[in-house]
């Protein structure tokens, strides 16, 4: 899958996709993708780096995206992208407890 799918996908998961994190992703795609055209390396960390930009912006107009649902904790939370270079393999990971919850693009509701 592409990086915008993956994000979408876990926007989607999370009932997080609207038009302010949409066109947030989006503006992100266009930066990291004239990134990744002038480092070839730098491809396997995009869609981590994406996740954590639409994160960003989320986290300023809305709140903390995405939350976790993972673990025993029930004050809301956040799940973050490890490794936090934003690739090889970019997995979702509750900020409390540390566990592994989805990879990028696999979480569910
Ligand atoms: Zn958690």
């Amino acid at each position: 899958m592409t990086a915008r799918a993956l994000v979408l996908h876990d926007l989607e998961a999370t009932s997080a996709a609207d038009p302010t994190s949409v066109s947030a992703l989006e503006a992100s795609l266009t930066t990291r993708r004239w990134w990744a055209s002038q480092w070839e390396e730098g491809k396997q960390y995009v869609a981590g780096l994406i996740a954590q930009d639409v994160q960003d912006a989320l986290l300023e107009k809305v709140g903390r995206w995405p939350l976790c649902r993972a673990c025993d904790e029930m004050d809301p939370h956040a799940l973050y992208i490890h490794p936090e270079l934003g690739g090889p393999d970019p997995t979702w990971v509750c900020e409390n407890s540390g566990i592994t919850v989805a990879p990028l693009g696999g979480l569910t509701r």
